[in-house]
């Protein structure tokens, strides 16, 4: 089956059908000159990857299982289509390392991201990176695997991504080497950053993901709420920059207009700003070193009007405070952070937990299983393994 395809870039999107994978594909229709989707992933919602498939006409899509892609691969053939459709992890490595691939944009969610994203970059992609948990979970076995295979690792995090614009194009290397005394995450604080301590314990997965800036996947609504996120950030940004923990300070800013800022020892403080969409990192990993029109409108500085900035409260973000133990902590620690928030979260949108208790689960897999190093692929997915264990315990413990 040929698939004619010649000038655009081919990209794949693993997590098509998310609130990442459609941005995605909506700045790629806006410049089919330049881009063309090669291939589109989707787990649960199998309709909307039928649809995005009549829409984009890719050369493959992946599905989790043999029935699913059965059923996509007859309705794709009957409207005449020639997608091939292929199954499972190892489908999605496969969509992700194709030879015709020119770009993959990692935006599964969660440590189901892994493998795939390790995939394109072992393949020497250009790797737009949303998927922050695969490199939190192996970010030394990913950055030897970036090096190795000439990968180009672009952050989509919109936080990353403003630090890459606002970092000199030689950053790597070193940060003291090029002038930066910190990197300041910004942070909205998400929906409770005011909300009453006492009536956090009660808050519902609705209100958790109701975020007041972004519209995202419900997992990263949650952790934005918990601002596990920034602490998942915070390890990102360390293995993204090659920064210490304590280069990288965490600032509230709920606007959500400066995406993130970088401080240089002779006072200059450079930001990137810009309306929360997440169309603009996206564009700018898409065409960088160009740029392109991604869609969104102009900052309009007057209706901002102001920015505020406040430090972080650790008692109301206890998640923040772990995530920057798991960092110090290195080697397996921000896998079994990772995993432990993962079970954890699923469990708080399920409504077996309360929201509070997921800073709990966290701080009893990180102090009751031992930090090992993790020099290979294995090694990170049986630390994983073991803090699902051990946050599974809690929730037996805890009859949930
Ligand atoms: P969504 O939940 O909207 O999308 C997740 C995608 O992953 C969907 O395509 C989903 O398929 C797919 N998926 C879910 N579970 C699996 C699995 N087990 N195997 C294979 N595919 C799976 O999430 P977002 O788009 O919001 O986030 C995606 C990633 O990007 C996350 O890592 C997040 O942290 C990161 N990110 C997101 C931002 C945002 O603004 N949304 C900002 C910065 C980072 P299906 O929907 O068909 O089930
Ligand atoms: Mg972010």
């Amino acid at each position: 089956m040929g698939c004619a395809l010649t000038q655009p870039q081919r990209i794949t999107v693993l997590g098509a059908t998310g609130s990442i994978g459609l941005s995605t594909l909506d700045v790629i229709a806006r410049h089919p000159e330049r881009y063309q989707a090669f291939a589109l992933s989707g787990f649960s919602r199998l309709t909307e990857l039928e649809a995005l498939c009549l829409r984009h006409r890719p050369c493959f899509a992946a599905v989790p299982d043999a029935d699913s892609a059965r059923h996509l691969q007859g309705s794709l053939l009957a409207a005449g289509l020639e997608t091939r459709v292929l199954v499972g992890e190892q489908g999605l490595c496969e969509i992700a390392a194709h030879p015709d691939v020119d770009a993959v944009m990692a935006a599964i969610v969660g440590a189901a991201g892994l493998q795939p994203t390790l995939a394109a970059v072992e393949a020497g992609k250009r790797v737009l990176l949303a998927n922050k948990e695969a490199l939190v979970m192996s970010g030394a076995l990913f950055m030897q695997s970036v090096r190795r295979s000439n990968a180009v690792l672009l952050p989509i995090d919109s936080e990353h991504n403003a630090i890459f614009q606002c970092l000199p194009t030689d950053y790597s290397r070193g940060l003291a080497d090029v002038g930066v005394r910190r990197i300041l995450l910004t942070a909205s604080g998400g929906p409770f950053r005011e909300l009453p301590l006492e009536r956090l314990p009660d808050v519902s997965p609705e209100q958790a993901c109701a975020h007041p800036n972004w519209s995202m996947g419900r997992k990263i609504s949650v952790d934005s709420a918990s601002m596990m996120n920034k602490g998942l950030e915070l390890i990102e940004a360390c293995w993204l920059f090659d920064a210490r923990p304590a280069q990288i300070e965490v600032v509230i800013h709920p606007q959500s207009v400066i995406h993130s800022l970088v401080d240089y020892v002779d006072g200059s403080v450079l930001a990137q700003l810009g309306n929360p969409d997440m169309r603009t990192p996206i564009s700018h990993a898409l065409a960088w070193p160009e740029r392109i029109d991604s869609g969104v409108s102009a900052l309009d500085l007057f209706s901002v009007a102001r920015l505020d900035f406040q430090a972080p409260d650790e008692q109301r973000f206890p998640c923040l405070r772990l995530a920057r133990q798991a960092a110090e902590a290195g080697a397996s620690a921000p896998a079994m952070l990772n995993a432990a928030n993962e079970v954890a979260v699923a469990a708080f949108l399920d409504r077996r937990i309360r929201f509070t208790e997921i800073a709990s689960i966290i701080d009893e897999v990180l102090n009751r299983e031992a930090v090992i190093a993790v020099e290979t692929l294995d090694a990170v997915l049986q630390a994983d393994v073991r803090a699902r264990a051990v946050a599974g315990q809690w929730l037996v413990r805890h009859g949930r």
